[in-house]
């Protein structure tokens, strides 16, 4: 069997310090003695690996990141990952892609690699898992952390601080409401409605984050020449929803908002953090104009021209406004249409963010 704990010394004192019910459990002798039995148990009949044992763990390794941490915080993040099958299922390779932090504790943007690329290093394109982990430094100074829909972190974010995470945002990330279900989600088009964007010439293509399901991706370019019609430099929510990841690199970031991810957006912005929330249509910020490279993603683009990289849970087909996207396996990906009744909308052609249109929604707006 596969043992993903990296250390049951560390989940034993997880347990004892930070579960309230156990925490009380044992001051009840009886209980302690119950509790002992049960480990040594486990312990001989091999599940419960004990320090220094010869059992499988996950190998977790760090590429460098965004940002650099410290030997004792990153300990502390490899302790947690190994401590959520969901982050190590797909990935043993990961990189801290963004920090915020206040009062002694951290929120950590991460993402999961299956291997490095050929320098060593990696691009979010490539990710197949990203997410969160909180992290609260204890008054000896080591870190203790804990990665998004595990139990461990529903206990820390309800003790988080409100100055590291209002009680809206903190609701918004409790495992079990983290995501939202792509395919009941109303989406529009993340742009000025009334406005065109280009739809790019790689059509509905691979998006990454296998680890997360199957992501594809579309591209919507535009230079800003709102007098021809084209979308002016403002990303837009295409649904409502908090922030629940952020890459943030030396030249574009990238957020996930639900279960969208948005790529290249200008890193100046200062809404780019997690737990902020957006209703839709609300204005996110800029993308970054011009070629640029960094672990957060990439562009080579005519100067002056912007674009988003939008990757979203493919459940077969996605709905925006009333249009559909459909991944047809067998088929070119750079020819699959936005339709909408007998419309439809090509790769390399302009595509109209419209106002709402009640009859594509089955409901009354007041
Ligand atoms: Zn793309």
């Amino acid at each position: 069997m596969m043992d993903r704990r990296k250390s049951g010394a560390r989940r034993r004192f997880r347990h004892i310090s930070h579960s309230p019910a156990k925490a009380g459990a044992i001051h009840h002798s009886a209980t302690l003695l119950r509790l002992v039995l049960i480990i040594a148990f486990a312990a001989l009949s091999g599940w419960w690996p004990m320090p220094g044992s010869a059992r499988a763990a996950v190998t977790i390794t760090f590429l460098p990141g965004t940002v650099s941490i410290d030997a004792g915080l990153q300990d502390a993040l490899a302790a947690a990952l190994a401590d959520a099958p969901q982050a190590t299922a797909h990935s043993s390779y990961f990189a801290v892609s963004a920090l915020q932090g206040a009062d002694g504790w951290l929120i950590v943007s991460l993402a999961g690699f299956v291997q490095p690329d050929a320098a060593g290093a990696w691009s979010l394109e490539d990710a197949n898992w990203v997410g969160i982990a909180l992290a609260e430094q204890q008054p000896g100074g080591a870190w203790l952390a804990a990665v998004e829909k595990t139990a461990a972190f529903g206990e820390m974010l309800q003790r988080a601080p409100d100055t590291l995470l209002d009680a809206n945002a903190k609701a918004s990330l409790m495992p079990g409401r983290l995501l939202g279900p792509a395919a009941t989600t109303s989406y529009r088009f993340p742009w000025q409605p009334g406005y065109n964007m280009y739809y790019g010439m790689f059509g509905l293509h691979a998006g990454g984050y296998s680890g997360l399901g199957d992501y594809k991706a579309v591209d919507f370019l535009s230079d800003g020449n709102t007098s021809a019609g084209h979308a002016p430099n403002q990303l837009l929510a295409a649904a409502a929803g908090s922030i629940n990841y952020v890459c943030k690199g030396p030249s574009n970031a990238a957020i996930r908002v639900g279960e969208v991810m948005y790529l290249h957006l200008q890193i100046t912005n200062t809404n780019l953090y997690v737990g902020r929330s957006f209703a839709q249509l609300e204005p996110i910020g800029p993308m970054q104009p011009g070629n640029f490279s960094d672990y957060c993603g990439w562009a080579s683009q005519n100067d002056g021209w912007f674009h988003v990289h939008w990757a979203f849970p493919n459940t077969g087909s996605f709905q925006v406004s009333g249009w559909s996207l459909t991944w047809v396996p067998t088929s070119t990906v750079s020819s699959i249409p936005w339709v909408r009744d007998a419309v439809t909308v090509n790769p390399g052609q302009w595509m109209q963010a419209d106002f709402m249109k009640t009859s594509y929604f089955p409901v009354v707006y007041h």
